[in-house]
């Protein structure tokens, strides 16, 4: 370096020690008491004087005067920032500079203002007032990012962001809020978030935030929420806790507030839909039942008393196979796989829990149930149709069968009736081989008999129907009987409740009926009994016919066999007088049933009176 700087720079240095040291005294209180670092620099740098606060500030302490300098402080990259400083300090500017010192390891935000110190004139060095605004500096950045984030979560205004305090308190409340709420976030600011809750939500609401609180856990809670017009839309919440960064304590809640009204509506509506949907299916007549697959999901009420169970439990714990009958697992099995719906019903045979079966048929078309695509499953019990179409068969079967036998029977009678009389002929001639013609004789009676009693069962059509009395059709056959009765000890009686009831009928036809009936009285009563006949009023236009009597009885497992024809439990029997009586009954649009014990029996034949 330049002597003649050197000694120049010397010169200037003793003017501002005297300058310093004369000055000091001035201002002594107030450079002692600053809070700021104050300082005086030589024009190198040096610290010449510091306060007490520059240790606080700087870091620089009494014995290092005249030591160090300024510049020493700064990082190596703001080095030039410090010579450009003290340069213009050199013109005489007083200037303002940020800068970062490291200070014990940590970095130290200063806002430093330099200005010249002159003497005559010139400027001998620099005074430097030093504020740590580090912990500002801090603030503002975290301010900034703040405000990044509630630029960023407001931007979207579907969403009311909220800070409250621990009680609910508004201490920020984002613009969209008069958006959604009607509400200018002023008008709320320092109310209570709570007081804009649903009373029925309110309780939930507050343990919701209240959780939130103790667990320092973010939370979510639904509630309706009211609007500036009196409307309550439903929110959805998100509540999260905000910590205080130097205790770690949670101090305020940051809400984020979405409007879900409309999502609450269709929720709704889809639940409400739902509930007719199972009231439609509760309160079916048809059983039905949902299934995913193999699993039963739900079944009606119907379902279950169908399937014999007491609870719909007892069949929810079942699969779809446990209720089918294994013969028709195969085509159940492809059904389910094929997923397609059944245009029409199909048979079925299921198993009730009890084991026994059940025709049904059924039908299966996809449906939502709980969100999830299922089967509806149609169940009909057809045991009821199934039985009255055998029994329709049946009795089809049975009037072809009787009017074929009838017309049989009258072709066989004649040459029948031929035959018997030149056998007559023959055997008055013959004199020889007697037992054989005995044994041709009742043979022939025998087809005689049956022939008589098939003939009864005329077609409807030849009938002869005409107003008649019943009771003088009863007695007239009573007469008939009564020799034969008497003989075998049976005592025949009869009651009539009214007189002159007139029957529209065949009177030879329920004749032959009651011959039938009163015949297999007698010959269930071998060893004698009573008979007794009752004529009773049946409601308006009908009338009740009883024959009652005391004999042995008809076994409860051969009741279901009397009327088909042939059944005979006689030796001589032919099986044939229940079936035609009640053949002639219906023909007359009567009803006949049977009861029987072994202590008696009992006919009723019910009859329209005219
Ligand atoms: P048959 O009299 O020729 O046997 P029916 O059709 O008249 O044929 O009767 C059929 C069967 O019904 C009889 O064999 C008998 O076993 C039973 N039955 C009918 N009526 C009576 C009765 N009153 N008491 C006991 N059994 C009866
Ligand atoms: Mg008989």
């Amino acid at each position: 370096m330049d002597s003649s700087i050197v000694a120049l720079k010397r010169e200037k240095r003793i003017l501002l020690e005297n300058y310093l040291n004369e000055n000091l005294p001035r201002y002594e209180t107030t450079f002692m008491e600053n809070e700021d670092a104050v300082y005086a620099l030589d024009l190198d740098g040096h610290f010449l004087q510091i306060n007490p606060a520059c240790e606080k500030i700087l870091g620089i302490q009494v014995d290092q005067i005249g030591e160090i300098t300024f510049q020493k402080l700064v990082p190596v990259d703001d080095l030039h920032r410090v010579f450009q400083n003290f340069h213009e300090a050199f013109e005489g500017k007083v200037q303002n500079h940020d800068y970062k010192i490291a200070k014990g390891g940590h970095q130290v935000y200063l806002n430093v203002t330099t200005l010249p110190i002159v003497v005559n004139d010139e400027v001998v060095g620099i005074y430097g007032i030093a504020k740590d605004i580090t912990a500002l500096k801090e603030r503002n950045a975290k301010n900034r990012k703040e405000q990044e984030i509630h630029k960023l979560l407001t931007e979207n205004s579907l969403d009311i962001i909220v800070k409250t305090d621990l009680d609910g308190h508004f201490l920020y409340i984002s613009p969209s809020c008069e958006q959604i709420l009607g509400y200018k976030p002023e008008e709320l600011i320092t109310q209570n978030k709570f007081s804009y809750v649903h009373y029925h939500d309110k309780k939930r609401a507050i343990k919701n935030l209240n959780d939130v609180i103790s667990k320092g856990e973010n939370g979510r809670a639904t509630f309706r929420m009211k609007k500036k017009d009196g409307i309550y839309i439903w929110v959805e919440t998100l509540f999260k806790p905000v910590r205080d960064p130097d205790s770690d304590d949670i101090i305020e809640v940051i809400s984020v507030i979405r409007d879900i009204t409309e999502r609450k509506i269709s929720e709704d509506e889809v639940r409400k839909r739902e509930e007719t949907y199972r009231n439609l299916v509760e309160n079916s007549p048809d059983a039905v039942i949902l299934a995913s697959g193999n699993e039963i999901m739900f079944i009606n009420d119907t379902g279950v008393h169908l399937l014999g169970a007491c609870t719909k439990e007892a069949i929810l714990q079942k699969s779809l196979m446990d209720i089918i009958h294994p013969d028709f697992h195969d085509i159940a099995s492809k059904r389910i796989n094929m997923g397609k719906d059944s245009q029409e019903f199909v048979e079925y045979k299921l198993i009730r829990l009890d084991g026994s079966e059940v025709d049904v048929e059924m039908k299966g078309i996809t449906t939502i149930y709980q969100n999830h695509p299922v089967k509806h499953i149609i169940i009909r019990d057809i045991t009821e149709r199934k039985k009255t179409q055998e029994l329709l068969l049946n009795s089809e079967k049975l009037s072809v069968a009787g009017q074929l036998a009838a017309g049989i029977a009258h072709e066989v009678r004649n040459p029948l009736t031929a035959i018997k009389g030149f056998l007559q002929l023959m055997q008055s001639e013959l004199n020889t081989h007697t037992t054989y013609f005995d044994i041709i004789e009742s043979e022939m009676n025998r087809i005689e008999l049956i022939l008589t009693e098939l003939l009864v069962l005329s077609k409807p059509q030849d009938l002869k129907f005409e107003m008649k009395d019943i009771a003088v059709i009863i007695e007239h056959v009573k007469a008939l009987i009564d020799t034969n009765a008497i003989m075998k000890n049976i005592v025949i009686n009869t009651y009539y409740e009214c007189e002159n009831l007139m029957i529209r009928c065949d009177e030879n036809q329920l004749k032959q009926v009651f011959i039938n009936l009163l015949k297999n009285s007698i010959e269930a009563m071998p060893d004698g009994g009573k008979i007794t006949i009752e004529v009773i009023n049946h409601g308006k236009d009908k009338v009740k016919i009883l024959f009652k009597d005391t004999g042995s009885g008809i076994p409860k497992e051969l009741l279901k066999k009397i009327g088909q024809p042939f059944f005979t439990t006689k030796e001589n029997g032919t099986g044939l007088g229940i079936m035609v009586s009640k053949q002639i009954i219906e023909n007359h649009h009567g009803t006949m049933h049977i009861w029987s014990d072994p202590h008696g029996t009992i006919i009723e034949i019910i009859l329209p009176v005219k």
